[in-house]
């Protein structure tokens, strides 16, 4: 199966872990939200696959760093326009970028 293209998706923030757990809340493709980092400064943030699908998928991110244990992505720290770096594949499936606040596929 080849990957999807998407146009432009706004990834939009959840702060409520229960409501982004139930998809009929606040769960839709793009949406987002962080855990609070551990010790060595790492966050959980958990995306909801922008292509539609539903699948949710957990990156290891730093806010304003690129954690060193990888795969792991440096976070800008925005809710509102959150950029990560490098690019998010998710395998065989999607792979593009969330760059100030918008996903796009490449
Ligand atoms: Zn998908």
């Amino acid at each position: 199966m080849g990957e999807v293209k998407t146009e432009p998706v706004v990834a939009r923030h959840v702060p409520d872990r229960m409501d982004f757990r139930d998809g009929l809340k606040g769960r839709v493709p793009g949406s987002f939200r962080v855990d609070e980092p551990d010790s060595d400064g790492d966050q959980a943030f958990w995306y909801c696959c922008p292509c539609g699908c539903g699948v949710v998928g957990p990156l290891n991110v730093g806010n304003g760093f690129k954690p060193e244990m990888g795969p792991s992505w440096a976070w800008n720290g925005s809710l509102e326009k959150p950029t990560l770096t490098p690019s998010v594949h998710h395998v065989g499936h999607w792979h593009g970028y969330l760059t100030d606040g918008v996903w796009r596929s490449c």
